[in-house]
């Protein structure tokens, strides 16, 4: 329901929950972050209910295991499971490695988890999310697409039918954060340093007001100096900058 995403230099910890805060009144039965440390680890903490149990949670963790200047965070309003911590956003891989959050509904998702499993592939959550989590993270480790890490996503999506803002990580590449859409809205924030994505501006116009609007099926590449946009195929694409200028 609710997507952000950061690349910057204040911790993402707390960016990613004021963003989440931010579209709060959207509603949402779940929510998640996951921060990247910089050094190889990607931490991920899921809640089903208010935003305020994941805060909880975190605090009983301890927010010190979240540091990190890339991250990103969810709230979900289930279509596919229950409303229940396993099926909460981020979804992660095999390895750990990989993290997804996802909005939207991908519509072939009975194929893909099949083909996962036919391959002993153990699937943890009843989401149509979770298999492009697997799918990406094979995409990395082998093929044409290997070690790299835009093409492994754009690889995905072009097998995704249905409607997705997908954001995603990968701790081997800890300061670059893919993702894309297909009907369902994605933005960029630019800022100094630092930039954003989000499904909405709203999580982001505290920081900054320089947006770019993604097109239809298009791929960015953010990172702390700036975006890239692509096609599905990876071809150069266009998006729409504009100045967010409705006041807070
Ligand atoms: N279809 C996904 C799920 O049920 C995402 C729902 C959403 O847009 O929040 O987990």
């Amino acid at each position: 329901c609710g997507i952000v995403g950061y690349v910057g230099h204040r911790q993402a910890l707390d960016v990613v929950l004021g963003g989440l805060r931010r579209m709060e009144y959207r509603g949402y039965d779940s929510a998640g972050v996951a921060v990247l440390d910089g050094e190889g680890a990607l931490n991920v903490e899921r809640k089903a209910g208010r935003l305020a149990n994941l805060e909880a949670q975190l605090d009983t963790t301890g927010r010190e295991a979240f540091a990190g200047t890339a991250g990103m965070g969810h709230t979900r309003w289930a279509t596919h499971g229950p409303p229940v911590d396993r099926n909460s956003h981020p979804h992660r891989d095999v390895s750990g490695k990989v993290a997804v959050v996802h909005n939207g509904i991908i519509e072939n998702f009975a194929s893909l988890r099949a083909e996962l499993e036919a391959d002993d592939v153990e699937l943890t959550s009843d989401t149509d999310t979770e298999s492009a989590a697997h799918l990406i993270s094979r995409a990395y480790d082998n093929g044409d697409t290997a070690g790299d890490f835009a093409a492994s996503v754009r690889s995905v999506c072009r097998r995704l039918e249905g409607a997705f803002t997908l954001v995603v990580t990968h701790a081997d590449q800890p300061d670059t954060i893919v993702a894309a859409r297909r009907s369902s809205p994605l933005v960029v924030g630019v800022g100094e340093g630092e930039t954003f994505v989000a499904s909405d501006v709203a999580a982001f116009i505290e920081h900054t007001r320089e947006a770019v609007e993604l097109g239809q099926d298009q791929v960015v590449v953010i990172n702390r100096e700036g975006y890239e946009v692509t096609d599905f195929d990876g071809e150069p694409a266009q998006a729409k900058p504009f100045t967010v200028d409705w006041d807070l």
